[in-house]
């Protein structure tokens, strides 16, 4: 899909701003004149409209965290598991996801039950899973620590 801007040239992806895991926000930049655009909403939406990978904000400042002689090296780490895994948009999710391959396994049942978390919150739901087992010092994902992970997330809805 592409965008176009009044002055009849295209937009090109430029920012993204990840707000929640369902509402982004891609800032779009004429390629002639000074117009920006922006359009909202899912990312499967907004990728759509982005060519070239692009690093959402939130992702680029992870990256900005780490020391500048690491930085180099995850950056074509994520950027390389992100072209195999067919995604043009690098978010934190994908960040964590890269980050984390390979150091955390998931036991067969667990994996079943990461398949019925509706598809939207799925990655989300995954890096934060492997994210507690990691704190937690386990090397796989099992069902008993799912529990612990439901219960912490409808916990956090559960929340005024
Ligand atoms: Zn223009």
């Amino acid at each position: 899909m592409k965008a176009r801007c009044c002055c009849g040239a295209l937009l090109e992806a430029k920012a993204l701003e990840e707000e929640s895991p369902l509402s982004y926000h891609l800032h779009l930049g004429c390629t002639a004149c000074a117009n920006w655009v922006t359009a909202s909403g899912r990312l499967e939406e907004i990728t759509q409209l982005v060519e070239r990978t692009l690093w959402s904000n939130e992702g680029r400042h992870e990256l900005d965290r780490l020391p500048p002689y690491i930085e180099l090296l995850v950056r074509e780490e994520v950027e390389s598991y992100a072209a195999q895994a067919g995604c043009r948009v690098i978010t934190v999710a994908v960040f964590h996801e890269a980050r984390n391959r390979g150091r955390v396994a998931w036991a067969p049942a667990a994996k079943d039950r990461l398949a019925n978390i509706p598809p939207q919150i799925r990655s989300m739901a995954k890096v934060e899973i492997e994210r507690m087992a990691i704190e937690q010092g386990l090397s796989e994902v099992t069902e008993a620590l799912m529990d612990e992970a439901k219960a912490k997330f409808l916990g956090m809805r559960g929340r005024p």
